[in-house]
């Protein structure tokens, strides 16, 4: 072939890579599902097959699934059912989850001097909050289980991959964190396992992002009102986020009303066995793990907004969003401008 020739070949092959590289269509695989006692939602987005995108979208619920077989306060035979029946007889081996996720909640009460407690699962169970038993128990009931810091109780053994209890009067509930490592596992696994590097995971006002949004730019992601919780089109506050998370505990999210008009939801302060009343309505974290922003959006809103800001600025790379029980909102200096 002559020069030219070979000119024109390389030039026609250029305009065909880029010609088809932007015609690719954008796709999208969408999924929804009620797993970890709350609903799931992820959207993907990518120029791929189709087929990649439902595989990739599939394999993140089934992670999910997996999580929630591991983290079940409820399921009768979910590990944590187990370690909370035989812990405190023995050291019991645990899966890597647990394990991470064990590790990271004693790291997470013991900064929070036990604002968050993954331990209060009698506590818990006794208010019953969010099954159809919530009721308000007597102070016979709550005064036995309050003030432990039964955290202090958990011993892990990291060679042995152990977790066993010094004592047998508490069982660990790990609501408050187990969602947000389930959202970073999921993202985890649709980057790294499936090249998705565009997406959305919402876990029930946890919420995840992966990169920037499918057409440039970041994601808007809203914080609810409080007057309406449910009106997802009229937030308090949107902020816009690119690859990172952004965490809510909120005390509208799972409560009941009491015959005599009182509210009672389920955050609860461990010193005093009641629900966490520092005059917030919800709490925002946004960083770039969601364990940790679940973690530290629980012990926040049990801080209450002075004592969580001296925690937090304790900490890199974590902001938060307060809103009070009267609306009011306020930030930590990071958010200011997104
Ligand atoms: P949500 O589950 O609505 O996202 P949180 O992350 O704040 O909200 O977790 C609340 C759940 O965590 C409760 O339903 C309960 O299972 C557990 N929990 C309640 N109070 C505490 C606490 N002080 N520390 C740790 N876990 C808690
Ligand atoms: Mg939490």
């Amino acid at each position: 072939m002559k020069r030219t020739t070979y000119f024109a070949a390389a030039c026609a092959l250029l305009f065909l890579c880029v010609f088809s590289s932007g015609c690719t269509p954008m796709r999208s695989a969408a999924r929804t599902d009620l797993l970890l006692g709350t609903i799931i939602d992820i959207t993907i987005y990518g120029r791929t097959s189709q087929e990649t995108l439902d595989a990739a979208a599939d394999a993140a619920m089934a992670r999910a699934k997996e999580l929630e077989q591991i983290f079940s306060a409820t399921l009768e035979d979910s590990e944590l059912s187990y370690v909370n029946q035989n812990a405190a007889n023995a050291p019991v081996t645990v899966s890597r989850d647990m394990y991470t996720v064990l590790e990271r909640s004693l790291y997470f009460a013991h900064l929070s001097d036990g604002a968050f407690d993954p331990t209060l699962g009698r506590l818990i169970k006794l208010w019953g909050i969010g099954t159809k038993n919530a009721a308000v128990p007597s102070e016979d009931e709550i005064q036995p289980l309050i003030g432990q810091k039964n955290y202090e109780h958990v011993v892990l053994n990291e060679t042995a991959q152990t977790v066993s209890f010094t004592t047998d009067n508490f069982e660990l509930d790990l609501g408050a964190i187990a969602k947000g490592y389930a959202a970073d596992e999921m993202k985890k696994l649709l980057t790294d396992d499936y090249n998705i590097t565009c997406g959305l995971l919402n876990l029930g006002g946890n919420v995840i992002t992966i990169g920037e949004r499918y057409d440039g730019g970041p994601w808007s992601i809203g914080i609810a009102d409080l007057q309406a919780p449910q009106d997802t089109a009229n937030p308090a506050l949107i902020l816009e986020i690119t690859d990172e998370t952004i965490v809510t505990s909120g005390n509208y999210q799972r409560c009941f009303t009491a015959p005599d008009g009182t509210l009672y939801h389920h955050i609860l302060d461990g010193n005093t066995g009641f629900p966490a009343d520092t005059g917030l309505a919800s709490v925002s974290i946004l960083t770039d793990c969601s364990m940790d922003a679940d973690a530290l959006s629980t012990a926040a809103f049990v801080l209450g907004e002075q004592k969580a800001r001296a925690l937090l600025s304790r900490l890199d790379g974590i902001d938060a969003v307060f809103i009070d029980t009267q609306g009011q909102i306020t930030t930590t200096a990071g958010i200011d401008g997104r």
